[in-house]
């Protein structure tokens, strides 16, 4: 059976022809935290003009070379004021932060260090040429790389945008993700559920997974366990970047969404892998959509979607990795498990002064819906471990960050 990291490598490098998905230009609003797929140029210097730093004094620096200077103040700049008149010889002028800073002046000096008396500044200390100044163009220059393509955009970068006068971005199209949830036995949410039916849960739980890996899911009707039912539901998928099917991939009698997926044109690239929870995986492509067939089980659904579904997502979008740290971390508390499986372990993680301590939820049972939320980690549990000792080093992958319990900084 495929271990999880060469099952992983084998779904990225299949994607090698369709990630990244084509760029798309949006409202910079709309680029948040997504890759960009061009380079921003600068159209301007920024900062456009000198400017000044401080409330303050300008002045050409080899007017006050020794404490004492005194200057006549010839005229006031504002920030927003147009561009000054250059300096008389001589003189400094009154400025504040953010204002232009005229031709003539090489110097900025803070009020504080400034006294004024009857239209005359006497500066408490030497001048030095640049003190103050942000000059034009040292942020970036007109015609500089100002953020790079591929680029994630972060507040700092829509900002930027912004000041090179850039209301659009170009980025990479998120994915369009279909939902397919199947099972003879599931009633949508808004239903009523008769004896011996379920809501489904997992179209919900992961459209909001899709959703915070930077994918926009679309739930399809549910499919009952009947190949033509399945025929049918798969058509409605076609066109998506990405199906993901959840239910009826396992070796049952009723598990027909593999040979659905092969029989609408899904070439599966492998069907199971050596983990727990959610061993029955399969993963194939049908022309342009990557194909996922998770595991009904809800924890089973939602730990392969984020081990493999959402670096897949995240690839598509053109975003680096999984978007998760991974950390050593100990076991806080001994854990017995089957071998030949990896097992993704749902813990809560807590910041130790002496390191990360994942502590497994209680309930770790595939189909149990509480222990699907409020964990902060999964724990990596290795394949050939049966019985892991309390304080045993393992992988967490963090989904949150970490609860802590290190103390404080100690304030000075
Ligand atoms: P399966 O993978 O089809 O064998 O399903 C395994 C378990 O997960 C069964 O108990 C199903 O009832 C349950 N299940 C399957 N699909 C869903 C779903 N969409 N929502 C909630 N539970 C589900
Ligand atoms: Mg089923």
């Amino acid at each position: 059976m495929l271990e999880p990291a060469d099952a992983l490598t084998q779904i990225l490098a299949n994607l090698a022809d369709v990630a990244p998905l084509p760029g798309e230009r949006v409202a910079l609003e709309a680029a948040q935290g997504r890759a960009l797929a061009e380079e921003v140029v600068a159209p301007r210097s920024l900062p456009p003009f000198g400017v000044s730093q401080m409330d303050g004094f300008a002045l050409s620096a080899s007017d006050a070379r020794s404490p004492g200077a005194r200057l006549r103040v010839a005229f006031e700049v504002f920030a927003g004021s147009p561009p000054p008149p250059e300096l008389p010889p001589g003189a400094c002028c009154r400025i504040f932060t953010g204002a232009p800073v005229p031709d003539g002046a090489d110097a900025v000096e803070m009020q504080e260090e400034v006294a004024l008396r009857g239209g005359t500044a006497t500066f408490a200390r030497a001048a030095e040429p640049g003190r103050f100044i942000r000059r034009a163009g040292s942020d970036v220059r007109e015609g500089a790389v100002a953020l790079a393509r591929g680029a994630v955009v972060d507040p700092g970068a829509i900002g930027l945008a912004a000041a090179l006068g850039r209301t659009e971005l170009l980025v990479h199209r998120r994915p369009r993700v279909a939902l397919l949830a199947t099972g003879d036995e599931l009633v949508p949410v808004d239903r009523a559920a008769a004896p011996g039916r379920i809501l489904d849960s997992n179209s919900h739980a992961l459209a909001a997974a899709c959703r915070e890996a930077g994918a926009r899911p679309t739930l399809l009707p549910l499919a009952a366990d009947d190949a033509g039912a399945l025929g049918a539901a798969l058509r409605s998928a076609e066109g998506f970047d990405v199906l993901v099917t959840s239910g009826g991939v396992s070796v049952g009698e009723k598990d027909l969404v593999k040979a659905a997926l092969e029989a609408w044109g899904t070439r599966l690239a492998f069907w199971r892998v050596a983990m727990r929870p959610g061993k029955p995986l399969a993963f194939g492509r049908r022309g342009a959509t990557a194909v996922f067939g998770l595991p009904g089980n809800p924890a089973s659904a939602l730990v392969t979607f984020e081990l493999f579904v959402r670096p897949a997502l995240r690839a598509l979008a053109h975003l680096r990795g999984s978007g998760r740290t991974e950390l050593p971390a100990r076991l806080g508390s001994p854990f017995v498990k089957a071998p030949g499986l990896t097992q993704y372990v749902r813990a809560r993680a807590v910041l130790e002064e002496d390191g990360l301590v994942v502590e497994p939820l209680r309930a770790q049972a595939s189909g149990d819906l509480t222990s699907v939320t409020g964990f902060e980690a999964l724990a990596v549990l290795p394949r050939d471990a049966t019985a892991l000792p309390r304080g045993a080093l393992v992988r967490a992958i963090l989904v949150s960050p970490p609860l802590s319990r290190v103390a404080p900084p100690v304030s000075e």
